[in-house]
């Protein structure tokens, strides 16, 4: 998912509109925007694409100087409107807008206990949690949403928007990215991604901490922690796959990182041929780093149909293969009779490449060698990426000679962990990996995984 927030700017809900179509890629299936106008908390939401979702109306009637904004890819809870967020909650002390990036992996032991208290929940996401948590805490909203952070595992970027103040949160592992920026004289923005402050002329001011929670209100801002950082853990597959290209994730260039991933594979994993192709457009950039280092051609040997949405996000297998069908073609003149190095970012459940080398082949392709910027994905995600079970890993089941013989392709080779961090280029002193999450490379799970998670994604 992505987030969005703006606070103290006059067209807050316009710069929302425009900050979560810059994060578009993180999530297709619904998005919405709670603004407020320092009286009353305004809502819109609906399904589908950020552009279908709002008309110039829509954002007219969304009144206010703060707002908060979110586009859904589904990962925990399942689809619907009902899930569809900002969630809006109504009490006595006033409204609450409320949104979230990332998954919670004690969800279900909460709201057994939440429901054993009293509460009753609307839908049927874990992100409607920290509400309930925070409804049954003392104190002013800061003091009772330190306390319900405690309570919460997993991974979360959080945004709330009470009247007058905005608070953001992010888990203590610091699992899904999140940063800070001005804007006009007063103004601040929150983003899940800083290619959302570029489009609507923000400056960049610096990333939220694991374990921080900001309060702003129209005097300033206040940071606290609600908890001692431990073992920062930044998603690696936000630099591999997830993030765009022209996002600084902890300062650190997409693009970039994965362009070095792209040299870093080349030393690894060196082969003799006569092109180097990108599956578009996660692995172009690591193609140009592969076909920088290796001292061979980079070719656009595959062009992709800039109007289909990621495949990825498509709800079932059948679907999937269909949309990768549709989306991407070879240059037949380019790729005939050549010795073709192919680059993609990252081998799910192998359709992608499966169809790539065969679509090599069919165009004249002599011989086609795969070579993936990331690690073989062995142990499901539990923190908001969508893959989260075993079963749909093709590297959970199989050796990468078995998988190179499924994909059809004449060799494979992925990077290594360390061949990533070293890639990636984060400081060794953010901690083990560099401070990067690597769990679904190698199953070194940041937080503690109860039975339940660990057991529904097992099927
Ligand atoms: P596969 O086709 O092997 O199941 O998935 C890998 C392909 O899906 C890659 O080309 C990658 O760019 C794309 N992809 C789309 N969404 C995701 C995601 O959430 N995670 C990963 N790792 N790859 C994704
Ligand atoms: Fe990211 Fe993988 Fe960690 Fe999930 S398990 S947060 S996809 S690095
Ligand atoms: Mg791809």
């Amino acid at each position: 998912c992505g987030v969005f927030g703006v606070f103290n700017h006059e067209n807050a809900a316009e710069l929302t509109y425009y900050g979560l179509h810059a994060l578009q890629h993180r999530g297709q299936e619904g998005a919405g925007i709670v603004t407020s106008d320092g009286k009353m908390l305004h809502q819109h939401k609906g399904e589908g694409l950020v552009r279908n979702v709002f008309t110039q109306q829509d954002i007219d009637r969304l009144k206010g100087i703060h707002s908060i904004g979110h586009v859904r890819y589904s990962t925990a809870g399942g689809g619907g409107i009902m899930n569809v967020q900002p969630f809006l909650f109504r009490s006595q002390s006033g409204p609450l807008g409320l949104c979230h990036n990332g998954n919670l992996v004690n969800a279900n032991q909460l709201k057994v206990y939440l429901e054993s208290e009293g509460s009753i929940f609307q839908t049927t996401s874990d992100s409607e949690i920290l509400a309930h948590l925070l409804k049954r805490q003392r104190g002013d909203m800061l003091t009772a949403l330190k306390e319900s952070l405690l309570y919460i595992e997993g991974a979360f970027a959080f945004l709330l928007l009470k009247e007058n103040e905005m608070y953001i949160a992010l888990d203590k592992f610091g699992l899904r990215p999140l940063s800070l920026g001005r804007i006009g004289d007063n103004g601040i923005v929150v983003a899940s991604e800083t290619c959302a402050f570029d489009v609507i002329g923000a400056e960049y001011i610096r990333d939220v901490k694991p374990g921080e929670v900001i309060r702003i209100d129209l005097e300033g801002i206040t940071s606290e922690r609600y908890a001692t950082t431990c073992d920062q853990s930044m998603c690696s597959m936000e630099y591999v796959y997830f993030a765009r290209p022209d996002s600084d994730v902890e300062g650190i260039n997409v693009h970039q990182a994965r362009k070095n991933c792209g040299r870093i594979l080349a030393q690894e994993a060196p082969i003799e041929a006569d092109i180097v192709v990108g599956v578009p457009d996660s692995g172009l950039s690591a193609a140009i780093g592969y076909a920088e280092e290796a001292n061979i051609p980079f070719e656009i040997g595959m062009v992709k149909n800039k109007y289909i949405g990621r495949t990825f996000i498509q709800p079932s297998q059948t679907l999937r293969e269909q949309g990768v069908k549709m989306k991407l073609s070879a240059v037949r003149s380019i790729v005939k009779d050549k010795r073709v190095v192919l680059i993609d970012d990252s081998i799910v459940r192998g359709t992608t490449s499966r169809r790539m080398v065969d679509m090599l082949r069919e165009a004249g392709a002599k011989e086609v060698h795969v070579r993936i910027a990331s690690p073989e994905i062995k142990f499901p995600c539990f923190y908001g990426v969508d893959f989260s079970t075993y079963d749909e890993l093709i590297a959970a089941t199989h050796t990468t000679e078995q998988i190179c013989e499924v994909i059809g392709a004449d060799s494979l080779a992925f990077i290594s962990v360390d061949g990533l961090t070293k890639g990636v280029g984060r400081s060794p002193k953010l901690g083990k990996n560099c401070g990067q999450c690597v769990a679904c490379f190698n199953g070194d799970y940041p937080t503690y995984l109860y039975e339940d998670v660990k057991c529904a994604n097992k099927e």
